[in-house]
């Protein structure tokens, strides 16, 4: 079973500290939700899985599949199985989604097997059609150019048909804090409840209460300061939709930065 482990991970940009010992363990078929305020480290989190060149690890393990990630590059952890949605996807014109989506299908099946022919043609369209309708989507998109001219919603649609196709282990779904409408939250929302199950570990993080009407996390983490706060269950969840995240500053905000 895959699991993503991260033990008290610092991080600096510019020299400023930004995560402050985060512990985290996400197993596959395993929901959880890192939710906190504007400013606390959590797209930080997520670049730094990633492997992002501005985030400088200064402490701490991350651990993926029995592998040290912070020895790999961004490319490998992703063909290991890491899927990172990115928030602010590049348009590639001339490269149709189609097309993108096989060549990242083929990358990943030539690091399992390095002779890999890539997947015969037929049968990639067959698994892109599935999915495509597995979520919804219209079957045109597919021809489109990557990203280009798509909106917000159509961006988040891709990147989780991306996921749905390339099959991550571990999918870490970072929302923006600004231009995500409702309506986009609800879309990741609903195709994390349907690409999710034993084979898929997911890490959400946003400071959305309200996403947590629409996915069911088993495990729900409160990110303040550069460091997780609270763990619970989805009760913590609930606490938050009624409370906010005041209660929380009150009673950590003192801690010295
Ligand atoms: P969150 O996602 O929780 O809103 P971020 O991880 O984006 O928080 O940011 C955490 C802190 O790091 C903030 O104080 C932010 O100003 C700072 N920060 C983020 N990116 C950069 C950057 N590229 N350069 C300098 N500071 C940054
Ligand atoms: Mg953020």
């Amino acid at each position: 079973m895959s699991e993503l482990v991260i033990k008290n991970l610092h991080v600096s940009i510019e020299n400023k500290e930004i995560l402050k010992g985060v512990d985290l363990a996400v197993k596959q078929g395993e929901i959880h939700a890192i939710m906190g305020p504007n400013g606390t480290g959590k797209s930080t989190l997520a670049f730094t899985l990633m492997g992002h060149p501005s985030y400088m690890v200064t402490g701490g393990e991350i651990w993926f599949r029995g592998k040290n990630l912070l020895e790999l590059a961004t490319d490998e952890r992703s063909r290991l199985g890491l899927f990172l949605a990115f928030q602010y996807p590049v348009a590639i014109p001339g490269v149709t989604v189609a097309n993108f989506l096989r060549s990242a299908v083929n990358s990943r099946r030539r690091l399992v097997t390095p002779e890999d022919k890539g997947m015969p043609i037929l049968e990639f369209r067959k698994m892109l059609k599935e999915k495509m309708e597995l979520l919804k989507m219209d079957s045109a998109f597919a021809g489109r150019y990557l990203n280009d001219g798509f909106s917000g919603g159509e961006k988040k649609r891709t990147e989780i048909l991306q996921m749905a196709t390339l099959k991550p282990e571990i999918a870490i779904l970072d929302e923006t804090d600004s231009g995500l409408d409702i309506d986009a939250l609800r879309i990741v929302a609903e195709s994390v409840n349907v690409l999710s199950g034993p084979e898929l570990g997911v890490l959400v993080i946003t400071h959305y209460q309200r996403l947590l009407n629409y996915i069911k996390p088993q495990f729900v983490h409160i990110m303040l300061g550069g460091k997780i706060v609270e763990s619970g269950g989805p009760d913590l969840a609930l606490q938050l939709e009624e409370r906010g995240y005041d209660w929380v500053r009150e009673k950590y905000e003192e801690t010295p930065a």
